[in-house]
């Protein structure tokens, strides 16, 4: 079933709980991942970034994340993910997306804030929730250029312009930089949790974790104390799937046609999907 962006974060905040939030741009990623949500029966959210459009358009992707997540069994959100525009954020909407993130973080301060307030005014039609962004997060959900960065603590939110980033636009939830990084860690994350907490104090609202692939348990825990309720996962559940499947074609070097591969791809995902869940929804899941 479809629930809205708020009712996933206000599960979170009541069960202490990290909303997984999944990129989605293969059937592979898109099954196993409402399969997982389906076996715990959590809120989960299925999201497509506008970088992933090259994969998969959302044109195509979209319809299928929508039927499949109204006709499941678990709450799921659909969601787009790093809006670069707002007409590729009403582009989702228009499909049926009930839910954005507009990614203003590289323009100026005041350019992001004024674009945000725009796209929540169209999302304020539809009643959708937004996630906005302040303060750069190194590399991109492609997973391209993620050692650029790394560790430099001048990209982190500023606590002050959270607070009137989020009081000007009036965003659901707003993503923040405080030391992950988007893709492939290249170097060791420092995450600055006294800045999780004053950015969760001053902004108001959710704060969402970018590049929450490759931390260990303890981190995403902590992280989740501190505040973060939504947590962009895409890169090792991908990389699962890849690993997956260069294993089968070791194996079975006789495999000659595509099926047996997209359900090792599958089969991955899940494993992989299903164990980050387990972290983030620790007491809420057996
Ligand atoms: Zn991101």
């Amino acid at each position: 079933m479809l629930i809205s962006l708020k009712e996933a974060l206000a599960y979170g905040e009541k069960n202490n709980c990290g909303i997984a939030a999944i990129n989605t741009p293969t059937l592979e990623l898109l099954l196993a991942t409402i399969k997982v949500a389906e076996k715990h029966g959590v809120p989960m959210i299925l999201q497509h970034a506008e970088v992933h459009d090259p994969v998969v358009s959302i044109d195509d992707i979209g319809p299928a994340m929508l039927e499949l997540a109204k006709r499941s069994s678990a709450p799921l959100v659909v969601h787009v993910d790093h809006g670069e525009s707002i007409d590729f954020v009403r582009r989702g909407f228009e499909i049926g997306f009930n839910s954005a993130m507009f990614d203003g973080s590289r323009l100026p301060f005041e350019d992001n804030l004024a674009q945000t307030k725009e796209v929540v005014e169209l999302a304020n039609e539809y009643g959708h929730g937004v996630e906005g962004e302040l303060g750069v997060m190194p590399g991109r959900e492609d997973g391209v250029d993620s050692a650029e960065g790394v560790g430099d603590t001048s990209l982190y939110t500023d606590p002050d312009q959270a607070a009137e980033f989020v009081a000007e636009t009036g965003v659901t939830a707003l993503a923040c930089s405080f030391g992950t990084v988007h893709g492939l860690y290249k170097a060791e994350p420092k995450i600055n949790y006294d800045l999780i907490s004053t950015l969760r104090e001053r902004a108001g609202v959710p704060i969402v974790m970018h590049g929450g692939s490759g931390l260990s348990p303890a981190e995403y825990r902590e992280c989740i104390n501190r505040g973060v309720q939504k947590i962009n996962y895409y890169t090792y559940a991908d990389k699962a799937a890849l690993e997956a499947v260069k294993q089968l074609l070791v194996d079975e070097p006789s495999t000659y046609v595509m099926a047996p591969v997209t359900v090792a791809a599958r089969n991955a995902v899940q494993n992989n999907v299903d164990e980050l869940v387990q972290c983030l929804y620790e007491g809420q899941v057996a």
